[in-house]
C-alpha cells in the first residue's frame, strides 16, 4: 500500500488509491560556484489522489520551485518527480507537453487571464488552442461549481479579482486534469474574494474528485487544506494533518521562534 492512501482518520476527504503526484528525493539547484542556491534540498513528499495540501514556508523556502517541478515547468536536478505513475525527467517535450495539457492544472498567483476574452472562452481557450473538445457535461459541472453562471459572458475587467481568479481557476480544470497547482492563488485578493476561491477549490477536491497542491501564506487559507506542509531552506520541516488556522499560526510562530535562537 502506498503511504498516500494511510490518511488522518480526522481528514474530511479519503485518499483514493495511489498518489496523483510525488517528489522522491528531489533536489533542484540554481546557478553554479558563486550563484548556486539549493532551492530544494532531496525533497520527499506524496500528494494523495482527491486530496488537498498546503504548501507553507518563509519567502526564498522553495515553495514555488517544488510546484513548478511537480508541474513539469521546470526540469529538476536529481530525485524524481512523478505525476500518477510517469517520470517527468526523460520524458521529450513533446510528451511533456501532452502530459501539461491532459494531467495538470496551473493557477498563478496573478490569474493570467486574456483581457479580451470573456470568461467563458477564457476557460476553455488552452482546449481550443489543442483543437479539443471540452467533455461538455464535466464543463457544466465546473461552471456550476465555480458559482459564475450569470456572469460567463463578462470580461475580466467587469469581473472582481475573486470572480477573475475563479475563473482562472475553472480554466485550470477544464481539461479534467488530475491534480491542479495553485501558487498563492488568494495572495492578491481580499479576505472575501480569497474565500470563495478557497471554496471553489475544496469543491474541486470534495465534488469533483481532483487533486490541488496549493501554496500559501495565509492559515486561514491553510485550514482549507487536508494537511498542511511546511518548508523552509529547501526542506521539509513539517506536517499538520487537518489543520486549524490556529494551530497553523501556532506552528509558524514556533518556526520563527527557532530562527532566531538557532
Ligand atoms: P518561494 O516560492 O518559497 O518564495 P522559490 O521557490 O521561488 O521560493 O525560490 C527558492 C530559492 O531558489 C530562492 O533562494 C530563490 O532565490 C531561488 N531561485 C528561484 N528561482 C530561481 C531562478 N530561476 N534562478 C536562480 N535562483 C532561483
Ligand atoms: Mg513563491
Amino acid at each position: 500500500m502506498s503511504q498516500a492512501a494511510v490518511t488522518p482518520t480526522a481528514s474530511p476527504a479519503p485518499a483514493l488509491a495511489g498518489a496523483a503526484a510525488r517528489a522522491t528525493a528531489l533536489s533542484k539547484v540554481y546557478g553554479e560556484g558563486e550563484t548556486r542556491v539549493v532551492a530544494l534540498d532531496s525533497v520527499s513528499v506524496e500528494f494523495g489522489r482527491g486530496r488537498f495540501t498546503a504548501i507553507m514556508g518563509p519567502s526564498g523556502s522553495g515553495k514555488s520551485t517544488l510546484m513548478h517541478c511537480m508541474a513539469g515547468l521546470d526540469t529538476i536536478s536529481a530525485g524524481s518527480a512523478r505525476i500518477g505513475e510517469t517520470e517527468l525527467s526523460g520524458l521529450s517535450d513533446r510528451r511533456l507537453t501532452a502530459l501539461r495539457r491532459d494531467k495538470i492544472g496551473f493557477v498563478f498567483q496573478a490569474f493570467n487571464l486574456l483581457p479580451t476574452l470573456n470568461a467563458i472562452e477564457n476557460i476553455t481557450l488552452p482546449m481550443d488552442i489543442a483543437g479539443r473538445k471540452p467533455d461538455q457535461e464535466w464543463l457544466e459541472l465546473v461552471i456550476r461549481t465555480i458559482g459564475l453562471s450569470e456572469r460567463l459572458r463578462h470580461r475580466p475587467s467587469q469581473l472582481s479579482g475573486g470572480q477573475q481568479q475563479r475563473v482562472a481557476v475553472a480554466r485550470a480544470l477544464a481539461s479534467r486534469p488530475e491534480i491542479i497547482f495553485a501558487d498563492e492563488p488568494t495572495g492578491n485578493l481580499d479576505s472575501r474574494s480569497g474565500a470563495q476561491v478557497l471554496g471553489f477549490l475544496q469543491d474541486s477536491v470534495r465534488e469533483l474528485g481532483r487533486t490541488v497542491v496549493m501554496v500559501t501564506h495565509d492559515p486561514m487559507a491553510a485550514s482549507y487544506a487536508d494537511r498542511v506542509i511546511f518548508l523552509a531552506d529547501g526542506r521539509i520541516t513539517d506536517e499538520l494533518p487537518a489543520p486549524t488556522p490556529e494551530e497553523v499560526l501556532d506552528r509558524m510562530r514556533r518556526f520563527d521562534t527557532e530562527d532566531r535562537t538557532s
